[in-house]
C-alpha cells in the first residue's frame, strides 16, 4: 500500500499527475499517518460498517477505512484525483468512488442503496468551506450510527459546548438534537499540506436513538432556537417577540412564564429540554 501521507511519497505523486491544490474545494491533505489512522480507528470502523466517506482527496483515510470496514463508499468533487485514487487506493475491493457534490448526493438513498445492513458510518476530514452544510446533511439524513469528522477545532468546540459556555450556538443545539458529540483529538496545522492557518480537532457524534426530548413541533423548536442565538446577548423576551411577531413583546413574555422560567432568563442558558418546553409553550397557543 503506498503511503500517501509521506510527502517524499506525495509530492511526486501529485507531480506526475500535474495536481496543483484547490483552496476553492478546501484541500489541505494529511501528511501524518497517526492521524487517519487515529480517526479510523476511534470512529470505532470495523467489519461491520458501511463507511461514507467525503473528500477522499489522495486517500490517506480512505485507506485506512477500507482496511477496517467491510465497504466503504467515497463522495469527491474533484475528479483530477480519479487518475492518483487509482494508484493508492485502487486495489481495495471495498470501496467505491462516487464523482460529485455530496450537498447534491440523496444521503439516506445512498446509504440503504450501498450498505444495505451493514452499520452505517459516515468518517471524513471535511473540506472547512462547506463544514455547517455537510454535517448538517449527515445529521439530517438521519440514518448513520455515528459521523467522525476532523473540522476546525473551533468549530468542535462548539458542537460540543454546553449551555451558558461562550461557545454554545444555535449549531450546538442543532447537532445535541441528533447526536451526542465527544471530543477526540486534535491535529495541529503541520499535520497537513498545505498547512491550514487554523487548529483542527476529531469530533465524534453519537446518533441518538431515542430522543425524549418530548418536543411537540420541530419547526417551532428549531425556529425558537435561532430567534435565541440571534439576540444572544439580550433577554429572551426580546428574541422571542423577533422570531415570532405574532406574540408580541406581551405574548413572548407569558410564554416564558407560563414554560416555568424567569422573565430575565437568556436563550443562551438553555438546555434542549428547556427550550422545548418554550416551543411547546408556543405551539399550544397557536
Ligand atoms: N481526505 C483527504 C485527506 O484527509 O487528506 C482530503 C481532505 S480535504 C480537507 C477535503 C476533500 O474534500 C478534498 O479532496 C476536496 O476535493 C473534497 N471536497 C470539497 N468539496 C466537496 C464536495 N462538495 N463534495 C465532495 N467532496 C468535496
Amino acid at each position: 500500500m503506498i503511503n500517501v501521507c509521506d510527502i517524499q511519497v506525495m509530492k511526486p505523486l501529485l507531480a506526475e499527475h500535474g495536481f496543483h491544490f484547490s483552496k476553492a474545494k478546501g484541500q489541505n491533505f494529511l501528511i501524518a499517518s497517526w492521524v487517519p489512522e487515529s480517526i479510523a480507528e476511534q470512529a470505532g470502523v470495523d467489519e461491520t460498517a458501511g463507511v461514507l466517506e467525503i473528500g477522499p482527496g489522495i486517500g490517506p483515510l480512505t485507506q485506512q477505512l477500507c482496511l477496517r470496514a467491510k465497504k466503504v463508499c467515497a463522495v469527491e468533487v474533484d475528479n483530477r484525483l480519479e487518475p492518483i485514487l487509482k494508484q493508492t487506493v485502487g486495489e481495495f475491493e471495498n470501496l467505491e468512488i462516487l464523482w460529485g457534490d455530496v450537498l447534491k448526493q440523496d444521503v439516506p438513498k445512498l446509504v440503504a442503496e450501498k450498505f444495505g445492513a451493514l452499520r452505517p458510518m459516515a468518517c471524513a476530514n471535511l473540506p472547512y468551506y462547506i463544514t455547517s452544510p455537510i454535517l448538517s446533511a449527515l445529521l439530517e439524513a438521519d440514518c448513520f450510527d455515528s459521523v467522525t469528522v476532523m473540522v476546525q477545532k473551533e468549530v468542535a468546540q462548539r458542537i460540543a459546548a454546553a449551555p451558558a459556555s461562550p461557545d454554545y450556538s444555535a449549531f450546538t443545539v442543532f447537532c445535541q438534537y441528533y447526536a451526542e458529540p465527544e471530543l477526540l483529538f486534535d491535529v495541529p496545522p503541520h499535520c497537513f499540506m498545505p498547512q491550514p492557518k487554523v487548529t483542527s480537532a476529531v469530533i465524534r457524534l453519537k446518533i441518538r436513538k431515542e430522543r425524549n426530548w418530548d418536543i411537540d413541533d420541530p419547526a417551532i423548536f428549531f425556529r425558537l432556537v435561532k430567534a435565541s442565538f440571534a439576540m444572544r446577548r439580550k433577554k429572551l423576551s426580546n428574541g422571542l417577540a423577533s422570531g415570532f411577531p405574532d406574540l408580541g413583546k406581551t405574548g413572548a413574555a407569558e410564554v416564558i412564564q407560563a414554560a416555568g422560567f424567569d422573565e430575565n432568563v437568556r436563550g443562551e442558558t438553555l438546555s434542549i429540554p428547556e427550550f422545548a418546553r418554550i416551543a411547546n409553550e408556543i405551539a399550544r397557543r397557536r
